[in-house]
């Protein structure tokens, strides 16, 4: 019987109960998610060797016969070895197992197996192969066909071995689930399995020099050469940043097609703007400001990104932008991830708003009185209006009736505005902070089906690596600030080895009666107890790390939880100080208030996860102090540092590490040195792979494909043949599958 791919694991009658518990653990519940769950090596067993030419320290298959098997107990009784003594022609070898007494029902004396492992010598120079993986071979002789196997499907493994005598997958470290078990599932679905379309075109794989999708997944998995894993690696990596290149691209063609209000700015008007703040804008701020300025003047919608480290000033550059939308007639929305964020950036807004009113003489522009200084906010909680005659509260509903009469220029909110479903009288310009996409369907849902889409602006304070950014944001336009206003004092950053901790404490609680306070930041929520089966499994070890806190191997007890450290820190360390805790299992309403109360200083030291919202600016906060730092990436140990020194008061970041290493001393300490984030981006890009930045909630991309973003040759093949295919077709009518693929990813993108 035919399996699909999206057959359930748990429909498949070989695939043992206990198993599907693990499965579904790890993310995996269709044949899909198991057959799309790629080794991250393989081990090579390919060598067939007679046991006379073994040499102690290789890994080898040895094909032989059990002569003799038994079980004892270890000398301290401790735990149970099983032996074997194996014979070929050349002579005979003894392996050796650990606490496996089932092996002694598996292997039968008198039958043939291949036996891969590694060859060891005891001290008397006698080989011995260690814990080897074994198979009968077929007919149970040395010399058995394997064209004596039923296997017909032209996509199947050349040989049936799973375990030796080959290229064996080892897959990524899980928690109960080995490599033998997962090769014990993957390895019949590659021929019950049904055989997949290609969605790639022909001429792509055939110029790419591709192996055709069924070919790819065999070898990925069961490769008969490291050459042909390597292509088949290559197929699925160019896959995905083919559909991600053809949905930007996509993306952008469509946009051209849709048209926007233009916003034309003079660079006069600019100019006077900018005399009119309160500070001069720096380099960077100004070149994104023009950047904006160029694509607003446009009649058809701007997709743009605006990075920049918290504090750079990027609020500044969007309040600029809504004023010039609002002195063109038009209404700017602008979108925050929380309500204390929307509430910062009205603040925000409604300064650069009133300076630029105070200063630019009003019958230079009429329109601006008029428009500029009406700015509202609108969250679950409040309904403000800033208008020229001060700040009023209203009724939500009143306030929307506001809006849809055109006399709010410029509202302020949560996400949630756009389930509000507020009637924009000309919504010209959308801002929208840490969510990097916000599609063509988002856009026109805003404003009703009105022939004109708005501007979008996001902003971003998350230092991803440019090269990065350019691939998987593709589709927008980036501006980057990289500097931040002169006369910030810089944070005095210490890395803080165990014996001082009593020190930096004592230090922490005199800046704290002086009425400053702390932010402690720790790698995790609670402690979680790990299998004891975890340290049974094969080893993957170099899968990149999705990120520093998922590594199984770590034990609990090494990493300071928040749960754990706000205990310590209000019952034995600061039991006179008010100690508040903020973690991401906390509901959202109560992560508000958790947060509010510290902004307003009911609270001394926040204990806290890495949820602390980015933009937050809370002045009085001088001090940032972070266990397990060297759990971190630097980029975001820079952004978590980013959240003091913003105030009048000198601030100070202590990293607490364990790790007495140097090459961790030398990390941190990059920190001190480092201009902007986006710097330590390019550096945890290197270092520590792309899994650091994406596969999270920011973009959705499959892990499969994260190495892909390394290889910037494959970036630029994909880039060229979706531009082809997309010259030749660009509705993809001659490629309904490629489309329907790419309607599936950019779903798993969130792109809609
Ligand atoms: P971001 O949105 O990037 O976090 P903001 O625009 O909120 O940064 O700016 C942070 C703070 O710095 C604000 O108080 C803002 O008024 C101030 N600021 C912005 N640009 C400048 C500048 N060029 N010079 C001095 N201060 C600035
Ligand atoms: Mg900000």
């Amino acid at each position: 019987m035919a399996v699909s791919l999206d057959t359930p694991l748990s429909e498949l009658a070989y695939v043992p109960k206990r198993f599907v518990g693990l499965l579904t653990r790890m993310g995996l519940r269709t044949v899909r998610d198991l057959l799309f769950h790629f080794p991250v090596r393989y081990e090579d067993f390919s060598e067939t060797k007679l046991i006379a030419e073994l040499d102690a320290g290789e890994r080898a298959t040895v094909q032989g016969t059990v002569e003799d098997i038994h079980a004892r107990q270890s000398w301290r009784k401790r735990f149970m070895i099983i032996e074997a003594s194996i014979a070929d022609a050349t002579g005979s070898l003894r392996a050796v197992w650990f606490n496996q007494p089932y092996i002694t029902q598996q292997l039968k004396r008198g039958a043939s197996y291949n036996f891969s492992g590694k060859v060891s010598a005891n001290e008397e120079g006698e080989l011995y192969l260690s814990n080897p993986a074994f198979e009968l071979l077929p007919h149970g002789r040395v010399g058995g066909s394997e064209s004596d196997l039923p296997f017909t499907n032209y996509h199947l493994p050349i040989t049936s071995f799973r375990h030796t005598g080959r290229l064996v997958p080892i897959y990524p470290e899980t928690r109960g689930l080995t490599s033998k078990g997962l090769r014990f599932l993957v390895f019949p679905l590659l021929h019950s399995i049904e055989l997949l379309p290609e969605f790639l075109p022909q001429n792509v794989l055939l110029k790419e020099n591709l192996p055709e999708v069924n070919e790819a997944l065999r070898d990925i998995h069961f490769p008969r050469t490291h050459e042909d894993a390597a292509r088949a690696k290559r197929r699925f990596s160019f896959e995905n940043l083919f559909l991600l290149q053809l949905s930007n691209l996509r993306m952008r063609m469509e946009l051209q097609k849709e048209s926007a209000r233009p916003i034309p700015v003079s660079i006069e008007r600019l100019k006077e703007l900018a005399a009119a703040l309160p500070f001069p804008l720096t380099p960077s701020q100004k070149k994104s400001l023009w950047e904006i300025c160029q694509d607003i003047a446009e009649p058809h919608p701007m997709n743009r990104l605006l990075q920049g480290d918290v504090g750079s000033g990027k609020t500044v550059i969007a309040a600029l932008a809504a004023i010039l939308a609002a002195e063109a007639g038009l209404q700017t929305a602008v979108m925050a991830p929380t309500e204390i964020l929307a509430r910062q950036h009205y603040a925000t807004f409604k300064k650069i708003a009133s300076s630029v009113e105070r200063r630019v003489a009003s019958e230079k522009c009429p329109s601006l009185t008029t428009h500029h200084s009406s700015i509202a906010l609108l969250t679950a909680s409040e309904s403000l209006l800033t208008t020229h005659k001060g700040e009023v509260a209203l009724s939500k509903k009143k306030l929307k009736d506001t809006v849809a009469r055109g006399e709010a220029s410029i509202i302020i909110g949560t996400h949630a505005l756009l389930s509000e479903n507020v009637m924009w009288q000309n919504l010209g310009l959308v801002v929208i902070d840490e969510q990097h996409r916000f599609g063509v369907k988002q856009r026109a849902k805003l404003v009703h089906g009105s022939k004109t889409l708005p501007h979008l602006l996001s902003m971003s304070a998350t230092p991803i690596p440019r090269t990065l950014t350019l691939t998987v944001f593709g589709d927008l336009d980036l501006s980057t600030i990289t500097e931040l206003p002169p006369g910030r004092k810089p944070v005095k950053t210490h890395v803080v080895p165990p014996e001082k901790r009593t020190g930096a404490y004592q230090f922490i609680r005199k800046h704290i009666k002086e009425g400053r306070q702390a932010f402690v930041i720790c790698p995790r929520i609670q402690p979680t107890p790990i299998d004891a089966d975890a340290t049974q499994m094969n080893a993957g070890g170099n899968y990149p790390r999705k990120s520093a806190f998922l590594n199984p191997r770590e034990s609990a007890s090494e990493v300071k939880t928040v749960t754990e450290e706000h205990e310590k820190l209000s019952t034995k360390i600061f039991p006179d100080l008010r100690v508040g805790m903020l973690h991401g299992k906390i509901k959202v309403k109560e992560k508000d208030a958790v947060m509010r109360r510290f902004r307003d200083g009911e609270m001394d030291i926040l204990v806290s996860t890495t949820v602390v919202e980015v933009g937050v600016d809370i002045p009085n906060a001088t001090i940032m102090l972070i266990e397990g730092a060297d759990r971190f990436g630097l980029a975001q140990l820079y952004q978590l540092r980013g959240r003091v020194g913003r105030g009048a008061h000198e601030s100070f970041c202590f990293l607490f590490t364990d790790s007495a290493s140097k090459s961790t001393a030398a990390r941190l300490k990059a920190i001190v040195a480092a201009k902007n984030g986006f710097e330590l981006a390019e550096y945890d890009l290197k270092h520590r792979g792309p899994g650091e930045f994406l596969g999270t909630t920011q973009t959705g991309f499959p892990d499969s494909a994260m190495e892909a973003l390394m290889d910037p040759p494959l970036i630029s093949a994909s880039r060229e043949a979706a531009k082809e295919l997309l010259r030749a077709d660009p509705a993809l009518a001659k490629h309904p599958l490629l489309k329907q693929k790419l309607e599936e990813f950019e779903h798993a993108l969130h792109l809609e």
